[in-house]
């Protein structure tokens, strides 16, 4: 069992959403079941008066009682299901949106490194589809308690009160069709793990056409055919999967079907032999002959469509529950400030991944330094930024940060006092203000002498509504270049309250002399406070007090600019070759 989702804590969010509407939903159903049941017992005094009736033994007037009394249920049975459909229809919309919502925050719980694993983004694609179903497993449990389960007693202890052996109609009807469906969830798990891959594989390929953000470079490329081959080819792989689970299915659930189709058969022999040795009267034969057809209708309903629906979705939502159920960030109690950071011996592996992005890292940071990490493209600059920021881990080795190690701290406290640009920053499709402060309560004259140590101004011509501005042209607002959506991230940077900062190559779209004015803005911002910048521009290295040079995951040198030109090969060799083009 989940322990962090299980039916009971849906059942009873479900509920909560609505009690009143609830109750009376399956109050509701729960009548329609009981009606349903009775209907036969009814249907039986029906045929008995009417023979009655023939043979001058009953008056007209209980014969109309009885008919009345059949009318009268089913009546009920009706009333009672236009109800329930009434009351369940604005319910099952909150509910969704509920369990969407509920989906949304656990993934916001999620340590920033699960998004760096496959299987999370598979179980994450699944979670959405099963969050989807979470109202209907809902719905038909109570369904199963509150309509078929009474109408199967009540039609059971009919049965049985007429001839013991009739009960054997209920197994006959069910028992292969249950066997089936359970197969057929197993089918549907497979199914499901085989799917999500492919599917998100097939989602990126419709995104890289369609999207804003790719649809340019795609149409540019000439590449529009080719992703859509590719959509294709997946589309075909996923029907090629869903057609070998379905075939497999298909012949179960046949089998199980000619079951039932036998069973029906022996249960109807059973009846005209109870008939015959007198165990029956003609009016319950009557009466159980034609309610057989209304059992089978039902089981078919319970086990064929409900059973059925939830079997097939069972994978996407096993996907939900197991989202539930993965370690969310370990919440340390104590007060991680962003002061001096400690390394010892740390390494780091993505998730997933066997290899060690970074090994053995001895570093220590002092509170209110200003440090350059360079090294080769893949020498783990960026992981080992992420590590300072606290949103990664590390997986061997220790973190400390003004002595408390990582592993007990308070991580998001943490992040809350620090502030990062990554080269793949966001472009929020919100207002200018909005992109700045993303809801922190800053005072607009802040956010306006931010953007200006960015090199941004609140021109007018530029930005026509102010901070107001719509930074989106989707949306109907307008969009920045590439250097103006660089100094808007950067601004946001300087605009929180940070211990701690890093820049991690953001400026490819600023030109040299405006990015080392700008590096040089930054490390002024930064002033009493620690930051820490990733380049290969060795100028701007010179402009940090230290410089680390990371090679293969490890520290292969720190100093200062000179201390490294005299003593690392790789930074000497690096700064020759930038001769000329520093500043
Ligand atoms: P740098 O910033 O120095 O270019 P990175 O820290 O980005 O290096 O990457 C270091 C290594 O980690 C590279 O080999 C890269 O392939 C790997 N890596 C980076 N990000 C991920 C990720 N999300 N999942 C798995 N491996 C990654």
């Amino acid at each position: 069992m989940n322990k962090n989702m299980s039916f009971f804590r849906l059942f009873r969010a479900a509920a909560g959403l609505a009690p009143a509407r609830f109750c009376g939903q399956y109050g509701l159903t729960l009548i329609r079941g009981g009606a349903a049941a009775l209907a036969a017992w009814a249907m039986e005094r029906v045929f008995a008066a009417a023979l009655g009736l023939a043979e001058g033994a009953v008056g007209i007037r209980s014969a109309l009682l009885a008919v009345g009394g059949l009318l009268l249920l089913h009546a009920v049975s009706e009333g009672a299901s236009y109800g329930s459909i009434y009351l369940s229809q604005e319910y099952d919309t909150r509910a969704m949106q509920s369990r969407y919502s509920e989906l949304h925050r656990r993934l916001g719980l999620l340590p920033a490194a699960a998004f760096d694993d496959p299987e999370t983004l598979n179980r994450i694609d699944g979670a959405y589809l099963g969050g989807g179903q979470v109202r209907s497993v809902v719905h038909y449990v109570m369904e199963f308690f509150t309509f078929y389960l009474p109408y199967f007693a009540i039609y059971g202890v009919y049965l049985y009160r007429l001839c013991p052996l009739l009960l054997l109609v209920l197994p006959t009807v069910f028992v292969p069709t249950i066997l089936a469906q359970l197969l057929k969830a197993r089918v549907y798990d497979e199914l499901e793990e085989q799917s999500a891959p492919i599917r998100r594989r097939q989602e990126r390929c419709a995104a890289y056409v369609s999207e804003a953000g790719y649809a340019k470079e795609t149409r540019l490329l000439g590449a529009v055919g080719f992703f859509l081959e590719r959509y294709r080819a997946a589309r075909q792989s996923l029907d090629r999967l869903l057609r070998r689970a379905k075939g497999r299915t298909l012949a179960v659930e046949a089998a199980a079907k000619l079951l039932s189709v036998l069973g029906y058969a022996g249960v109807i022999a059973l009846l005209v032999a109870s008939v015959f040795r007198g165990e029956i009267g003609i009016s319950a034969f009557a009466a159980v002959f034609a309610s057989v057809g209304t059992v089978m209708e039902y089981c078919g309903e319970l086990v064929g469509d409900r059973l059925g629906s939830l079997t097939e979705s069972y994978g996407e939502l096993k996907q939900y529950f197991a989202l539930f159920d993965m370690e969310t960030e370990p919440a340390g109690q104590a007060v991680a400030e962003p002061g001096d950071v400690r390394l010892k011996k740390v390494s780091f592996a993505y998730p997933g991944q066997t290899g060690e992005v970074l090994r053995e890292i001895d570093l220590t940071l002092k509170a209110g330094e200003t440090v350059a990490l360079v090294g080769e493209n893949g020498s783990g600059k960026t992981t080992l930024t992420k590590l300072l920021l606290g949103l990664y881990r590390p997986a061997r080795g220790e973190l400390l940060r003004c002595g408390v190690p990582d592993a007990q701290a308070d991580l998001p406290g943490l992040r809350a006092r620090t502030s990062a640009v990554f080269q793949n920053y966001g472009r929020y499709r919100m207002t200018l203000g909005e992109n700045l402060t993303l809801g922190s309560r800053q005072e607009s004259g802040a956010a306006v002498e931010a953007m200006a140590r960015a090199g941004l101004e609140l021109r007018s011509e530029l930005f026509p509504e102010g901070l107001d501005t719509l930074l989106s042209r989707e949306f109907g607002g307008l969009d920045l270049s590439g250097g103006q959506w660089q100094r808007v991230a950067i601004a946001r940077a300087l605009l929180r309250d940070s211990q701690l900062l890093v820049l991690d190559e953001p400026t490819s779209a600023i030109d040299p002399m405006q990015e080392h004015q700008l590096y040089q803005t930054f490390l002024d911002a930064a002033a009493g406070r620690t930051a820490v910048i990733v380049t290969h521009r060795l100028g701007l290295a010179r402009l940090c007090s230290r410089v680390v040079v990371l090679s293969g995951g490890r520290v292969a040198a720190v100093g200062t600019h000179e201390e490294l030109l005299a003593a690392c090969p790789y930074y000497a060799q690096q700064w020759q070759s930038q001769a000329g083009q520093l500043i």
